[in-house]
């Protein structure tokens, strides 16, 4: 639960589609990962996830394929993405999770849901502190 008691239904899919998903998230719990894995496994600077209860993740359509990542303490985590566009879409404990971790990119409400932390800051990209000052464009 959230400061204000309650949690935000949020939904997604994958780029092509064929994954779709509801959950249930509490918006305090946005973060961001900057370790190794995370920037590897996203393709980007930082992952940016967020937790939803076992008990209120409902894949709705299509069926992810898994990807098992063994970390350096040997701890594993499954990794859930679209088999036909690559998008990520969760990881999990590989056995009767209590929650799966949904990528923020792929939620319909992403914008409503700012990270409140970030961790595993002693492998973050130097750069990935300051976008505020680089040039922008509304569009490409
Ligand atoms: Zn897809
Ligand atoms: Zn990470």
């Amino acid at each position: 639960m959230n400061a204000s008691g309650r949690l935000m239904e949020v939904t997604g899919r994958c780029h092509c589609r064929a994954i779709s998903y509801r959950a249930s998230v509490d918006p305090e719990k946005a973060g961001i990962c900057h370790c190794t894995d995370c920037q590897t496994l996203s393709g980007s600077a930082y992952r940016v996830s967020i937790p939803a209860p076992a008990e209120t993740f409902q894949l709705l359509t299509g069926q992810p394929k898994v990807y098992i990542k063994t970390a350096e303490s040997g701890n594993q985590r499954a990794h859930a993405f679209c088999p036909d566009c690559g998008s990520p879409v969760y990881a999990s404990a590989i056995s009767d999770p209590p929650a799966y971790t949904l990528r923020i990119g792929g939620l319909d409400q992403r914008a409503l849901l700012p990270p409140r932390r970030q961790i595993w800051c002693k492998s973050a990209v130097p750069w990935s502190a300051s976008i505020e000052d680089i040039p922008k464009l509304a569009r490409q």
